[in-house]
């Protein structure tokens, strides 16, 4: 898998959940990047290219990508671990600096520069507050 897709991914959920106070469902990555929110905003009307231009501004910021281990208790204090099961007790952080962190285990680049650019192909709505974006990168 692209490490890419998995770092852009975080920019646009945090550029998200920023804007449209959305809460990130799932996510995942094959040829292109999938990523599903909920949203009280119809996320259709949003404009593409609007999204486009504040996730490329981020990458293009050339934000060191950290990740690091921390045990579970300590993690909390720093990231949101509703979606982390209780039973997992080292936690994975994934660091795009002075930006955002959230707990992930996916692999990520070290640099928000070798993602250089991300497009939106489709927003759709799944469910009653359900939207998901297919987005990939260059
Ligand atoms: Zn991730």
């Amino acid at each position: 898998m692209d490490p890419k897709l998995p770092t852009a991914e975080h920019i646009l959920a945090k550029i998200l959940e920023e804007e449209f106070n959305v809460k990130v469902g799932i996510c995942k990555f094959d040829d292109i990047g999938l990523l599903e929110v909920y949203s009280d905003v119809d996320l259709r009307e949003v404009e593409i290219k609007f999204l486009e231009e504040k996730v490329n501004e981020v990458i293009s910021r050339n934000l060191p990508v950290k990740k690091y281990i921390l045990p579970r208790e300590q993690a909390k204090k720093e990231v949101d671990l509703r979606k982390v099961p209780d039973k997992i007790q080292k936690i994975r952080i994934v660091d795009i600096q002075g930006f955002d962190k959230r707990p992930c285990k996916d692999e990520h680049v070290d640099n928000t520069s070798e993602i250089r650019k991300i497009s939106i192909q489709s927003v759709e709505r799944v469910g009653k507050d359900r939207y998901r974006f297919l987005f990939d990168v260059e």
